[in-house]
């Protein structure tokens, strides 16, 4: 690997060489959001098919930044994600290549991959709502509108309107219903605030649990994390009061979002990390994806986990996540604008 002294440092920092993997001449470097003890068992499976060792680095924050200061000398040649909004602005930063690939094309729905092939969705998790189940009745939420009803004063928590899911889903009600309505809605969301935005989507079921609120908006699979919690088994209480809503199954469908990945620009080894994303996408790499973190496979055919199963089948909004993804700018305008966090 060709590094220069900077980038060799930050790859010692942050290149974790996979334990008891072989001196292999194959190898791709991942950069990750995505938290290693998910990822690390389909690694694990696409080295033994392969014979190609991946390096991850684990990113909590920075890693455009990093990838940007490193230029031409990164030794990233891959980077997995949480959210469309990063593979966007990487994207908008131009250090993603282009791929190419009839297994991806194949593997992917067009919604849920970037037309040109800048970055591609891996596994999809819906923004739902969570409802007390003592207090909210069977149809008093239906939709993410229903939420700016004056019904809801009061009782409504969510996290940071600036969070990546938040600002993705407010994206998506532009695109569908315009600034205008969106900003509207939001201001009646916001009227409905319980307490002001703040913690992550398990702190808003646990306040739900609490009797704070009755109802808040979260991804899918911090249910199946809350429900099988054994080292906080208080996170199995906060799930058990909660039911499950899935928003607009009248008309446009439930917003989705995507975890995902890319290959680097700057790839030195384009080939293997194009391997590796086509794997990731593979029947086998989608259904340990379904089973480990209770997110929906984005692989037609593959089937999700019992758990996420028995919260029923939904129909999700299909519009493309590259259009929501353009208007993300606004949405965080229009968060600060009407001051939702204060
Ligand atoms: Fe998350």
């Amino acid at each position: 690997m060709k590094r220069t002294i900077s980038t060799a440092v930050i790859a010692a920092a942050m290149l974790a060489s996979v334990p008891g993997a072989r001196a292999a001449s194959e190898e791709v470097n991942l950069y990750s959001y995505r938290q290693p003890f998910l990822i690390q068992p389909m690694l694990d499976v696409f080295t033994e098919k392969t014979g190609i060792t991946v390096n991850v680095a684990y990113a909590e924050e920075g890693m455009l930044e990093r990838i940007k200061a490193e230029g031409e000398n990164t030794p990233a040649d891959a980077v997995l994600t949480a959210d469309i909004g990063r593979l966007k602005d990487m994207e908008d930063a131009g250090v993603l290549a282009a791929v190419n690939s009839e297994v991806l094309s194949e593997n992917i729905p067009a919604a849920y991959r970037h037309p040109d092939g800048y970055w591609f969705g891996l596994t999809t998790r819906a923004r739902i709502i969570f409802a007390s189940k003592d207090r909210v009745g069977a149809d008093e939420v239906t939709s993410y509108e229903d939420l700016a009803d004056p019904k809801m004063k009061g009782r409504i928590c969510i996290r940071s309107g600036k969070h990546l899911y938040n600002i993705s889903l407010i994206a998506s009600m532009i695109v569908h219903k315009g600034v205008e309505e969106t900003e509207k809605w939001l201001l009646g969301v916001k009227a409905n605030l319980a307490r002001k935005p703040q913690g992550n989507d398990r702190a808003q079921a646990k306040a739900i649990y609490e009797g704070q609120c009755d109802v808040a908006i979260a991804n899918t699979y911090y249910m199946g994390n809350m429900q099988t919690n054994d080292e906080k088994p208080e996170q199995k209480e906060w799930a058990s009061a909660i039911n499950i809503i899935f928003p607009n199954q009248g008309d446009r469908g439930t917003h989705v979002n995507i975890s995902g990945a890319a290959v680097l620009k700057h790839a030195k080894r384009k080939e293997n990390a194009v391997k590796l994303l086509e794997f990731l996408a593979s029947e086998t790499a989608q259904s340990m994806y379904a089973a480990q973190n209770f997110e929906y496979p984005v692989k037609p055919g593959v089937a999700v986990s019992e758990r996420v199963q028995s919260w029923g089948s939904f129909k999700a909004d299909t519009i493309s996540l590259s259009e929501v993804a353009k208007h993300r700018a606004e949405a965080a305008r229009m968060v600060d604008r009407i001051g939702f966090d204060q």
